[in-house]
């Protein structure tokens, strides 16, 4: 067979979803799985910022983020974990992650966010730049609407009644600067209010819910102590 260079419309695209995991919860997994169900992606790539530009730094070391998030891969094999902020000793600017990602792959980046960080888009680091590198698809959280920029191209929706047809799913797969709004499960939970809940629980009280986060990852945050003061 006479060799064809790979074009990014065959490409299995790159799957990133970035956050501090501090910890991981459902509120990451679910969403996500339901996302990949949609678009019927197999992998996806966790990326733990190191030093986030719009949260502080966390009280919890990396070692300790990175070993929660592997446990939260473990409850699914096709999320991964990708590093490449976490060795990095700069500001995790995702405008400058995406530009290094593209220099190692020629697949189109398709980059995952909940509503919450999507409507902040526009406060990110050249985000105008951000979009022109990747495609992006927001789980939804809360009640919060997606805003909609006027910068910003196209807006699709996915959900399990209108998944996305033949000619969306092309121009995701070799455009850039659309956005996509996926049906995803709605979890009211942040790591916020698992680190509040374990500050302030005493020892007469239930645990803290296991409906919150995987067992494995919540056993790991007792064993070693983290987030108790
Ligand atoms: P914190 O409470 O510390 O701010 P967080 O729970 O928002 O943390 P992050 O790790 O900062 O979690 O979030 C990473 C990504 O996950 C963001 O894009 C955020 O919008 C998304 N996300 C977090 N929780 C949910 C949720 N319950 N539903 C949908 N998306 C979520």
């Amino acid at each position: 067979m006479p060799y064809s260079e790979p074009n990014s419309a065959t490409l299995t695209p790159t799957a990133i979803f970035g956050g501090m995991f501090n910890p991981p919860h459902f509120g990451h997994l679910h969403p996500l799985q339901d996302a990949l169900n949609l678009l019927s992606l197999n992998k996806l790539a966790l990326m733990p910022c190191h030093i986030p530009p719009h949260k502080v730094t966390p009280e919890v070391s990396t070692e300790h983020r990175l070993a929660m998030l592997a446990l939260l891969c473990a409850e699914d094999r096709r999320f991964c974990i990708e590093d490449i902020e976490i060795r990095s000793n700069k500001t995790s600017y995702t405008v400058e992650t995406l530009k290094q990602l593209k220099k190692r792959t020629q697949s189109p980046l398709w980059l995952f966010m909940g509503t919450d960080s999507f409507n902040s888009l526009r406060s990110w680091h050249q985000w105008q730049s951000l979009i022109q590198l990747c495609n992006i698809f927001v789980l939804k959280r809360g009640r919060e609407a997606l805003l909609h920029f006027p910068e910003i191209s196209e807006y699709m929706d996915c959900s399990a009644k209108k998944p996305l047809n033949e000619a969306q799913l092309l121009s995701l797969h070799t455009q850039t600067g659309k956005v996509v709004a996926l049906e995803t499960k709605l979890l009211n939970v942040s790591s916020t209010q698992i680190r509040n809940e374990i500050r302030t629980r005493n020892e007469s009280e239930a645990k803290i819910s296991e409906a919150l986060l995987p067992e494995s990852v919540l056993n790991y945050i007792h064993k070693h102590h983290l987030y108790e003061s």
